[in-house]
């Protein structure tokens, strides 16, 4: 398929694919509103998508309630292993329909399709895959009470693991596809009801999503979907017949997350920004660690979470990896991720170049040298260079704050004490790297970081078998693996008195 056939066939999609899902239905916003999603490579229009509101969040939460309150509910009757096989089949679909979710996401986020169809629709895949094996694997405990204040009574206890109830999701532009299937997969598994709230910016795949939802089986109501911008992300954390809320995005808009949910003491989990470190010990296999250190950053535009964007390189190859780092940057295609050989898309938004564009010249004003990059990249689209920045201090705003986008700050360091320290000198606690063929020091570092997840010679390796989440500001809770499940149940003790 040429280019001009993608982008006709990503438009079609589009137009397709734009109101709101509630109850089973395609329905309008309440409102009649619409807004419009941006291809960010041309800055052309994909398609405009309903605009819900908090009517529409009522909407949606009245019917993700009736359908868990409803124990007669076709979702509330599914076995368990009826439940797996549906998450089952949303996972083949997926796969069937790998091409063109992948060419949604390129057109409404940027990223390169190669990435979109090898990384986020293989991995969302896979991950309803694996949590289709859960549904019928979620067990309580029976337990041997010691019943002091009953003595010579018999009682059997024991445990029940039950769906917390109606669930509010709110996700994220920089992987739209997988960000919903990270939440969407274990809560369905654990049998709860979802109301989801897409990014603005990229509404597509998620709509998608939900239409293959339905065909693979899942029930009227299990699943509703309201695209809208923040006010309704607000609505649905701050709602008195939401049980829980589960939120992926910025660290700010978390915290107005936990204030939302005062009101009923929603249940909360946050998968929020990083600034994580990546160490680069003297010792390292440059072949391998310049390209992967390069490489867990600039990937998706730098727009991770996870993003290595401190880069600590041991004093004695500083240089030489400064320069190797930077030699990768000026090897990447920047390019509209349509292109087959592009490495590199623009990133998602006008509003997050202009971000990224202004941290870095905060860097500069403050004495930061760019070793590659530091601009845009031509002046339609929204495309940043890959930059490495030196010479910066610890307190600099391109050293503390995420950037999200294709910045890496590079900072030479002496000792193992050293880098542990500054390592872990920061707010946050996503993720880190470190790169080292000395297995001992390796793993003492990676014992002393204080990290959600650290990568070993590698960056960025994700599973869904593999649990993903924040130590300190970077979160509450974890995603993926079998603790996912536990943000979306209940446990019961139930203890009954022999007779
Ligand atoms: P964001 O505002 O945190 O957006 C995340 C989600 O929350 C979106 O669906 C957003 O809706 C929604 N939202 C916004 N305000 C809300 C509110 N008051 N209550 C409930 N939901 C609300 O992130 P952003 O504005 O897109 O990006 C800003 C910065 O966040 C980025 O520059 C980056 O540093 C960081 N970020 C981090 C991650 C991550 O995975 N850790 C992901 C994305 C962004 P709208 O899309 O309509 O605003
Ligand atoms: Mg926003």
């Amino acid at each position: 398929m040429t280019v001009m056939e993608l982008n006709q066939q990503a438009h079609d999609l589009a137009r397709k694919t734009s109101k709101l899902l509630i109850d089973g239905e395609w329905v309008e916003a309440a409102s009649g509103k619409t807004f419009e999603t941006l291809n960010p490579a041309s800055e052309e229009s994909l398609g405009w998508v309903a605009q819900g509101e908090a009517e529409d969040i009522n909407r949606a939460v009245r019917s993700a309630r009736r359908c868990f309150d409803d124990e007669r509910s076709d979702w509330r009757r599914m076995t368990a292993s009826e439940r797996g096989k549906v998450l089952h089949r949303i996972g083949d679909l997926i796969e069937r329909h790998a091409d063109e979710l992948a060419l949604l996401e390129t057109l409404d986020n940027g990223k390169p399709i190669t990435v979109a169809k090898a990384a986020d629709v293989a991995l969302a895949a896979d991950l309803f895959h694996y949590m289709s094996g859960w549904a019928t694997k979620i067990e309580g405990n029976t337990i041997p009470i010691s019943h002091v204040t009953s003595p010579g009574s018999e009682f059997l206890a024991y445990t029940r693991k039950e769906p917390v109830g109606v669930v509010g999701q709110i996700i994220p532009w920089n992987f739209p596809l997988l960000m919903a299937a990270w939440k969407l997969g274990p809560a369905l598994a654990a049998g709860v009801t979802v109301v989801l709230k897409p990014a603005e910016q990229t509404p597509l795949s998620a709509l998608r999503l939900g239409e293959l939802m339905l065909e693979a089986g899942l029930p009227a109501g299990v699943v509703n979907i309201v695209t809208g911008f923040g006010d309704a992300g607000a609505a649905l954390a701050a709602h008195d017949s939401v049980d829980k809320v589960a939120f992926t995005g910025s660290t700010e808009v978390g915290r107005l997350i936990v204030q939302a949910a005062v009101g009923n003491l929603k249940k909360v989990t946050l998968e929020l920004g990083g600034k994580s470190p990546q160490v680069l010990y003297k010792d390292a296999d440059m072949d391998v660690a310049i390209p992967g250190a390069a490489n867990g950053i600039f990937f998706n535009q730098g727009q991770c979470c996870n993003a290595g964007s401190r880069l600590y390189i041991q004093k004695d190859v500083f240089d030489n990896v400064v320069q190797g780092i930077s030699d990768e940057a000026k090897k990447i295609t920047v390019g509209p991720g349509i292109e087959p050989d592009t490495q590199m898309g623009p990133l998602t938004s006008a509003e997050q170049r202009d971000k990224v564009l202004g941290y870095i010249s905060s860097g500069f004003d403050a004495g930061a040298r760019a070793a590659s990059g530091g601009g845009r990249v031509g002046n339609r689209g929204y495309f940043v260079e890959p930059t490495v920045l030196t010479d910066t201090t610890p307190d600099m705003k391109v050293v503390r704050e995420e950037i999200f986008g294709p910045v890496v700050v590079a900072i030479p360091f002496g000792s193992e004490e050293d880098v542990v320290r500054s390592g872990n000198d920061t707010s946050f606690g996503l993720a880190s790297g470190i790169w080292t063929r000395d297995i001992n020091k390796a793993h003492r570092t990676a014992n002393r970081l204080r990290a959600g997840t650290v990568w070993i010679n590698c960056y960025s390796v994700f599973d869904a078998a593999m649990p993903f989440g924040g130590y300190k500001e970077s979160g509450w809770g974890r995603e993926m693996g079998h603790n996912a499940l536990d943000n979306y149940l209940e446990t019961k003790s139930v203890v009954a008195k022999l007779a």
